[in-house]
């Protein structure tokens, strides 16, 4: 339980209205408007939180999601089947209005059976895993190749080495990531690493694990549609560490077999369910989570808990028999964990409707407790909030932040003018686990993910219910101007998507 919430009360209020609310909780038909009293509509959010809290088959869900489908990268068979289940469970639930839209990511990325051992001085198995969006090693064979220590992976460093590099392995060694901080360095060192090996021409590159022991976790190095042209990998952090003592004393050579596939442009699919609004059926609040994960674990916290609580929000919906006044759209997207492919798409294929999305609001923290929300530089947005939760008091969650956060599926909505938020999640335990081998069911806080439910519920209701349109969309020039107040200019310039917004590709036109 959060701190704040005020359990007692919930409880009594789950009492108080079993008996209205007491259908069965996994494949209950959906209660049907016209029998729902005006006291359930009138106390909705209190009992969409109180079911989320209580009632749900939430972990159910979640647990086939993770144990039966399992780790499910975009374009995978396993990514098409949990795109299959998420529809099935959305009917299941009672939302027949559900469907998919197909769109195109511009190049595949599919793991192997890597490879990697130390031959010289001595020989013992190194634990790799390569990287997403890299090239194999030549014709996915075994490279044989001496090891060189390439330190932090500055260009410095790269450059100290010398024609030593020409044709080795590199090895970059890594700090242990313990804070979020730390993990936006490691992204932030790529780049200029990569440029630094490809100079030094080096014929791959081993990147010491920045997770304790022998954990290793898929490290985008590329982006779908731009592979890196060196193969790289993670190499387990006890391994890494024991080749760099060895490399100090003589040589030590590597082999190292990593048969990615890397392939061209293909179709994914999102999951699109809806709740007609029952006044303002036009405008739209949407919640959304990726679907899509990586593979090593079976993305639980990344991002399984978040896609279940989507659909069994939509359940909750239907099991009350709420019809909320503006509709709702319940929003699966893949492609996320490629580059946002999947919200980009949507955005896109909405492009003549996203003046009537009055609000988006995406999960992608995994079960940490909710604290606040990242407003995307829009403090205008804390007011619509406070107004949602009205009902539901006990939640407090009020500890925002007004910083633009680039990385996860409200980012065309933000360049779009739309009110868009992030719930503000304690790190763990999705930090640790992040893109890991331990990313899996049992990792996920299961009280924290209900009452993350809860407050998305209540929040969702109030919005889709507010008597006025809850916050504006905003012009091309202020989004422009909140790109720059925000820093997230840079954020884009570095990532690669800034040309995007510049040349109109994406965002709003005017
Ligand atoms: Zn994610």
């Amino acid at each position: 339980m959060p701190k704040a919430v005020d359990k007692s009360r919930l409880f009594i209020l789950a009492l108080v209205c079993s008996l209205a609310m007491l259908t069965s909780w996994t494949e209950a038909a959906p209660r049907q408007s016209a029998a729902v009293s005006a006291d359930v509509q009138a106390h909705a959010a209190e009992l969409l939180a109180a079911r989320e809290r209580w009632q749900t088959p939430l972990l159910d869900d979640l647990r086939q999601l993770c144990d039966t489908i399992g780790g499910r990268p975009t374009g995978s068979k396993a990514c098409d089947r949990a795109v299959d289940w998420a529809v099935a469970r959305f009917r299941a639930a009672g939302v027949e209005s559900t469907w998919t839209e197909g769109y195109t990511i511009p190049g595949s990325w599919e793991g192997g059976a890597d490879h990697a051992e130390c031959i010289a001085p001595t020989q013992f198995p190194i634990r790799v895993v390569a990287g997403p969006f890299t090239v194999p090693t030549p014709n996915g064979q075994a490279l044989e190749a001496p090891l060189v220590n390439a330190g932090e992976g500055s260009s410095e460093s790269f450059a100290r080495l010398g024609d030593k590099a020409r044709g080795s392995i590199a090895l970059v060694l890594s700090p242990e990531m313990k804070t979020e901080a730390d993990l936006f360095a490691e992204y932030g060192r790529d780049g200029a690493m990569f440029a630094a090996a490809r100079r030094a021409g080096v014929a791959a590159v081993m990147v010491q694990s920045s997770r304790p022991g022998v954990l290793l976790y898929r490290h985008p190095m590329g982006l779908g549609g731009d592979s890196l042209p060196i193969p790289a990998a993670m190499v387990a952090r006890v391994h890494a560490a024991r080749l760099a003592r060895l490399a100090e004393q003589g040589e030590v050579r590597v082999r190292l077999e990593l048969p990615s596939r890397v392939g061209g442009p293909f179709q994914a699919r999102n999951v699109v369910a809806e709740i007609r609004g029952r006044e303002l059926p036009q405008e739209i609040v949407l919640i959304g989570a990726h679907l899509d994960s990586w593979d090593l674990g079976t993305g639980a916290e990344d991002n399984g808990v978040n896609a279940a609580m989507v659909i069994d929000i939509a359940r909750s919906f239907k099991a009350l028999g709420i019809v909320p006044r503006r509709t709702v759209r319940f929003v699966l997207f893949t492609g996320e964990e490629q580059g946002l492919f999947g919200s980009e798409a949507y955005v896109l294929q909405h492009a003549q409707e996203m003046g009537q999305h009055v609000f988006m609001i995406t999960f992608d923290t995994g079960s940490g407790h909710t604290s606040g929300f990242y407003l995307n530089g829009r403090a205008d947005l804390r007011q619509p909030i406070d107004q949602a939760l009205a009902a539901v008091p006990g939640f407090a969650a009020d500890d925002d932040s007004v910083e633009a956060i680039d990385g996860t599926d409200n980012f065309d909505f933000l360049l779009s003018g739309v009110p868009n938020l992030i719930a503000k999640q304690e790190w763990a335990p999705y930090l640790p686990n992040y893109h890991a081998e331990t990313d899996v069911y049992e990792a996920v806080n299961q009280g924290e993910a209900r009452n993350n439910a809860a407050l998305a519920a209540a929040l969702v209701w109030g919005l889709a219910e507010s008597p006025s349109r809850p916050a504006a969309r905003q012009s091309r020039a202020e989004v422009e101007e909140l790109l720059r107040n925000t820093k997230m200019d840079e954020q884009m310039k570095g990532l690669g998507q800034w040309q995007d917004w510049e040349s109109g590709k994406r965002g709003v036109s005017q």
